[in-house]
């Protein structure tokens, strides 16, 4: 299996740390809000390099943090009027339901980097104990000069960051010694969340929180670790210089970055005004299309969203439902239970589809080839199949199918969606029951619809719905 490697800049063979273990650390969201449909993108992508070690038969550890400290949080806490715990719980609770709704899988540990303090300030003083760190004022800063691999990962020399030191000073950080150090404490401001410490009551820097957190759950040395491609400077390279610093090893073999996804091929900002939550997606798609979608590029090209895109997505996805729908309606009239001779080599033919569908992931996964060899055994069991297939082809088909897809995180079984009318009449036949004093029939209503994902809200202008 051969992935790319930011720090090589080449494709490599992966050869695991531990035979048949993979240990994966994957940077996650800042939450202070929704997440958005580029946040989505590295969830996605690594969901499924996940997915697809797990199907080779590895046992993957796979750690993915919350960001729950942070200045935006902060910010919209004092906006709301309420504690930045409020605001990041609420946001994780939220950014879960989006993950499931893509099919994404919970990490084997999600860590929040709150409870993970007294971790941090420890792997701090370690730094300043080696001479890697230094206090100053209640500050601590990494001492980055004296870390002699800085720059390996996003190929810079320290010389040429030097010349462009003016951006790297940051107000009320000219006491530092060498522009390019970087802090892992900084002293709390009035209001702010604060932990105690040897320097100062305050907070631990960004980049600490990530070293310490894949220490804690996956050791000093690890597979993998990924994120986002804006995260190479500085936010991994500062990763690289701590870790390595503090343990003395090197601190992970390969990394993986994702390209950035645009809308209407200009960058997502809040200013352009084309900011899309992965919420907003959900009432127009399915999420499935959405992973579908994100799918159907490779992970380091650059990727645009738009609407064309996404609907034609959307059909892609239909085609390899139809598929299993169509085995599945087959299986229920059958006649014969066993495959023919026939059948039989008209299955060991699938291999080549399977082959293909490796071929591409072990390519530095390629999930653009792999969807289509998906398609290809779609269109072969489309005219390979019919009434008079056996049960046990039609059968094999479809786990097969089942089996491919599911590496890619995609579900071919069909959703019952509700339709909006459907929704409405449910509802009106609920208020009816309330006025009639049926409360046991109005509460069964009300479970059904959520059993569906839609959630009921009595207001005094009605009853209002929303899809959950
Ligand atoms: P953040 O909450 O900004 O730290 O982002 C969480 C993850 O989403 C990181 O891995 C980012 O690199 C990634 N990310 C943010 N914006 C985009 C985007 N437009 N396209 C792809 N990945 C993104
Ligand atoms: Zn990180």
């Amino acid at each position: 299996m051969k992935l790319y490697n930011t720090l090589s800049k080449r494709k490599e063979e992966f050869t695991p740390l531990e035979e048949g273990k993979v240990r994966m650390y994957v940077c996650g969201p800042t939450v202070y809000n929704f997440i958005h449909i580029g946040n989505a993108r590295p969830m996605i992508v690594f969901d499924t390099v996940r997915r697809y070690f797990e199907y080779k038969g590895y046992d993957v550890n796979y750690v993915s943090n919350f960001t729950d400290v942070d200045d935006k949080i902060i910010k919209k806490a004092i906006e709301e009027g309420v504690t930045s715990d409020e605001i990041s719980k609420r946001y994780i609770a939220e950014c879960k339901k989006d993950m499931e709704g893509m099919n994404v899988k919970p990490a084997t540990t999600h860590p929040l980097a709150t409870e993970e303090i007294s971790g941090m300030i420890e792997m701090i003083s370690a730094l300043i104990e080696k001479g890697y760190a230094y206090e100053k004022n209640g500050t601590v800063y990494f001492r980055t000069r004296k870390f002699s691999d800085y720059g390996k990962l996003s190929h810079k020399n320290l010389d040429d960051l030097r010349s462009g030191e003016r951006s790297l000073l940051v107000t009320g950080e000219d006491e530092k010694e060498d522009p390019l150090d970087f802090v892992l404490w900084k002293p709390k401001k009035e209001g702010e969340p604060s932990w105690e410490s040897p320097w100062s009551d305050g907070r631990p820097g960004w980049h600490i929180e990530c070293s310490e957190m894949s220490k804690k759950y996956l050791g000093e040395q690890i597979d993998i670790h990924a994120g986002g491609e804006d995260l190479v400077f500085p936010h991994h390279e500062n990763e690289i210089a701590q870790s390595e610093a503090a343990n003395g090893k090197e601190f992970a073999k390969y990394w993986m970055h994702n390209a950035f996804l645009n809308i209407d091929n200009r960058k997502m900002s809040k200013s352009l005004g084309n900011f899309r939550t992965v919420r907003e997606i959900s009432e127009q798609f399915d999420l499935q299309v959405l992973r579908f979608f994100m799918l159907s590029a490779h992970y380091r090209s650059p990727l645009n969203f738009s609407a064309d895109l996404m609907e034609a997505s959307k059909s892609g996805l239909e085609r390899i439902v139809n598929a299993a729908d169509h085995l599945r309606f087959l299986m229920g009239n059958a006649k014969a239970e066993k495959m023919s001779d026939e059948e039989a080599a008209a299955y060991a033919k699938t291999e080549e589809y399977v082959k293909a569908f490796e071929t591409a992931m072990e390519d530095d996964f390629n999930t653009a080839d792999a969807v289509a060899a998906v398609f290809d055994l779609v269109k072969y069991s489309n005219t390979t199949s019919n009434e008079g297939s056996s049960k046990e082809y039609l059968e094999k088909l479809l786990a097969l199918l089942t089996k491919l897809t599911d590496v890619l995180g995609l579900t071919v079984e069909r959703k019952e969606e509700m339709l909006d009318a459907e929704i409405e009449k449910l509802i009106e036949e609920r208020q009816a029951a309330r006025k009639a004093k049926d409360f046991a029939r109005a509460d069964a209503i009300r479970d059904e619809l959520l059993e569906k994902g839609i959630v009921l809200k009595d207001t005094r202008e009605g009853v209002q719905w929303k899809r959950a």
